[in-house]
């Protein structure tokens, strides 16, 4: 008897490779294999009869196997199995490289459905390595009509295929899998009452259902369901997260409202009304006693840091409960040098009249803000001396880099941890810094991806959710234009005239390197490396051009932003991986190749880098697509006003490619990404989630469940 835990080997005859390539597929048990759902069903090849048959077609074709024989090849001692296949008009050959297991699976005369490409042989016709399958009867019409009829045979399911592991391997070692597996220990993780309430199927009926549909609607159904498990697991990881939480205690961080208005009157603006209701949502959390966990999500420019910095400054002015003298602490944590640098400089502006000791914390050093000497600078000052300060609790704000999480720094009285650019973080490194203090301190996530609302709530399901959806006023919107192969010289004009003004570029491209001219299937698009070639010596000679990629050095890429940023490089010919967040606002023009490449809000991203200047910035959006489609789709990013719009429709388009987010990074497959599209379906899994936390913490009731949560918690906190 085959049970879940059964190892692959211990089922299938399986080469050293066939074993090696299985294991790096993650599949190691018959569980997994189960777990391994197909791509998609059926084919698009129509079904034929044999004498019908063209070199080079797709076929289905069904028949009698004939003459079924396995050989090794007289060099290499690899297995080759051969036989004919046979229908009422004619014959074909057919071979599989590296597949004995066929022959011992269909004998002579077995009915059978075989799939593959026709291929022209030295003196016949052959297909090799067709997908084959036994069937009950031949379908009827096929080989003895001239025509080819439509296959009527259940849905096939196709599967992702690697070298020696075929979609026919994992077809038929599924199957045997199902048939051998004792029933009763598929114990089904979801419980029967959530089942039947959303009408899903249970575990047996949906392997069924997924690896050998009779109809689309059950393949379906079982695919809802599989999705509904994966977003239950994260849901329920997220429920327990929320729930051990509210029972922890933190600093209660409270001042006046009038100390509170004199700070915001620091800035030379008003706070917009989504920032307003932001920072009285965040004011209100702090007051509370237990652990604020908020997302404070928010496009380019729409004004994070300031709200940040309010957060910071009335962490800052409360008293330790008791002492009259010293002052609550925030680590504020950026995910580069440059940006800390940056939120170091801003700070020190908004602070200058306070009094407030801040620290800069970053691999390279420390500084701290004021300066002995001069009370209006910052100094360099050394690692630990500046970590003795915040172990005495002397500098209330600390500003810094991953340097924020080592082992050596430690806060005197840690309040609240604000993490900038927070997707640039693994969900490790956020509890990192929280789960070390005696009282947990508030935490502020700022993100500027526009997330959709359905993966924001599972993928961020343990933190509560602040938009910021407005900009401030008076910002002009990117110019923002498609432009067509016959525009491109004029705007390399118009592009000229804004370099000679003093302004500078960015050029993205969707490569890295030119695609090997000698592969079929790589895309052809624009690279870096060849544009900043062309561009130096065809269209911008008198111009600094430089290029920047993700397989860049990082001090390299830190070194060439630097010099982006004083203006010593004018174009920066860069992949999509172009530093988020960086302030460069002399950069106000941005031209994007291949733009239909990108996902909307990938897009907005990239547009959102030209959005910080008080100059007219431009975004050129270069495409030699043909499709309506795809150009209605750049309209859409023409014309759309914020980032969360984009979003929902790029959910909507192309399911989570779009996102700029990994969702092997948040233990979240694809399918589950799949179904963040349906937002009922995310609502309800949190809703049960959240009840059954509720009632039963460590799942008692659900062993199998907790059993899978776990598991899946584990692969995904390494
Ligand atoms: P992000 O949300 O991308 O982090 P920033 O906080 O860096 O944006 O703000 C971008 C720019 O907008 C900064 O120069 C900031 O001073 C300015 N800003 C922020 N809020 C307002 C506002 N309410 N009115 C005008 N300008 C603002
Ligand atoms: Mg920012």
């Amino acid at each position: 008897m085959v049970t879940p835990q059964t190892l692959l080997p211990q089922i299938f005859k399986l080469s050293s490779f066939q074993k090696k390539v299985l294991e790096r597929m993650g599949l190691k048990t018959s569980y997994d294999l189960l777990r391994y759902f197909p791509s998609r069903y059926g084919s698009l090849s129509p079904t034929k009869s044999i004498v019908l048959l063209n070199v080079g077609e797709e076929v289905v074709l069904f028949g009698k196997l004939k003459n079924v024989e396995t050989k090794k090849t007289f060099r290499s001692k690899m297995p080759i199995s051969n036989a004919t296949l046979e229908d009422t008009t004619g014959e074909i050959s057919l071979v599989w490289f590296n597949q004995p297991y066929i022959a011992k699976m269909f004998g002579e005369n077995s009915l059978v459905r075989v799939e593959g490409k026709v291929t022209d042989g030295k003196k016949e016709i052959y297909i090799s390595n067709p997908k084959i399958e036994k069937v009950g009867s031949l379908p009827e019409g096929v080989g003895d009509s001239l025509f080819g009829s439509k296959d009527e045979h259940s849905l096939h399911p196709i599967y992702s295929e690697r070298k020696s592991i075929s979609s026919n391997w994992i077809y038929h070692a599924i199957q045997k899998i199902l048939k051998n597996i004792d029933s009763n220990k598929l114990e089904d993780p979801i419980p029967k009452e959530i089942l039947s309430k959303y009408n899903l199927p249970s575990l047996r009926t949906a392997l069924i259902w997924i690896h050998a549909p009779k109809k689309q609607i059950d393949a379906d159904a079982a695919r809802k369901r599989f999705a509904f498990e994966e977003v239950l697991y994260v849901q329920l990881d997220r429920a327990k997260e929320r729930f051990l939480s509210n029972r922890e205690k933190s600093f209660v961080i409270n001042i006046s409202d009038k100390e509170i208005s004199s700070f915001i009157n620091t800035f030379n603006f008003p706070f917009t009304r989504a920032q307003n209701n932001a920072l009285d949502t965040i004011l209100n959390d702090l007051k509370k006693g237990s652990p604020m966990s908020r997302l404070l999500e928010g496009d380019v420019g729409s004004g994070k840091t300031a709200v940040a910095a309010t957060a910071s400054f009335v962490a800052a002015s409360t008293h330790p409960p008791g002492r009259q003298s010293s002052s609550l602490q925030v680590a504020y944590m950026a995910p580069t040098e440059i940006l800390a640098g940056q939120h170091f400089e801003s700070f020190i502006e908004y602070f200058a009249k306070y009094k407030v000791n801040i620290g800069l914390i970053t691999g390279s050093g420390a500084r701290k803000f004021p300066s002995k000497i001069n009370k209006e600078k910052s100094t360099k000052i050394s690692k630990t001396q500046l970590l003795k300060w915040v172990a005495n609790g002397e500098i209330p704000i600390l500003i810094g880099t991953h340097s924020l999480i080592q082992k050596t720094v430690r806060f005197k009285n840690l309040a609240l941890i604000i993490i900038d650019e927070q997707h640039r973080f693994g969900v490790k490194q956020r509890m990192q810094l929280r789960r070390k203090h005696d009282l947990t301190p508030h935490l502020l996530s700022m993100t500027a991806t526009p997330i959709p609302r359905t993966l924001a709530l599972t993928i961020f399901g343990d933190l509560d959710l602040s938009l910021l959806d407005e900009l401030p006023p008076g910002r002009k919107p990117v110019n923002t234009r498609i432009v067509l192969p016959q525009e491109r010289e004029i705007v390399y004009k118009e592009l000229e005239q804004i370099l000679l003004s003093g302004r500078q570029a960015y050029v993205i491209c969707p490569r890295v390197n030119d695609p090997d001219p000698d592969k079929e299937n790589t895309l052809n698009a624009k690279s870096v490396k060849s544009e900043v070639e062309r561009l130096k010596t065809k269209i911008f000679k008198e111009f600094k051009i430089e290029g920047i990629t993700g397989k860049d050095k990082p001090k390299d890429k830190q070194e060439k932003m630097q010099r982006f940023k004083n203006g010593e490089i004018q174009i920066l010919v860069a992949t999509s991986v172009i530093e988020v967040g960086v302030n460069v606002p002399n950069a106000t023009a941005i031209l994007i190749e291949n733009a239909e490449r990108f996902g909307l809000a990938q897009l907005h991203q990239l547009r959102g880098r030209v959005l910080r200047s008080s100059h007219q910035a431009h975004c050129f959006v270069f495409t030699e697509t043909k499709s309506k489609k795809t150009i209605d789709r750049l309209k859409s990013f023409v014309s759309a006003k914020n980032g969360f719009e984009l979003a929902e429709a790029d959910l909507k388009e192309r399911g989570s490619g779009g996102l700029s987010i990994n969702s092997r990074q948040w233990g979240v497959s694809d399918l589950a990404m799949e179904a963040l599209r349906n937002i009922k379906m995310v609502e309800a899994a949190r809703l049960e989630a959240t009840l059954l936390i509720q009632q039963d913490f460590e799942l008692k009731k659900h062993p199998e469940l907790a059993r899978r949560v776990l598991q899946r918690t584990a692969v995904h906190m390494e």
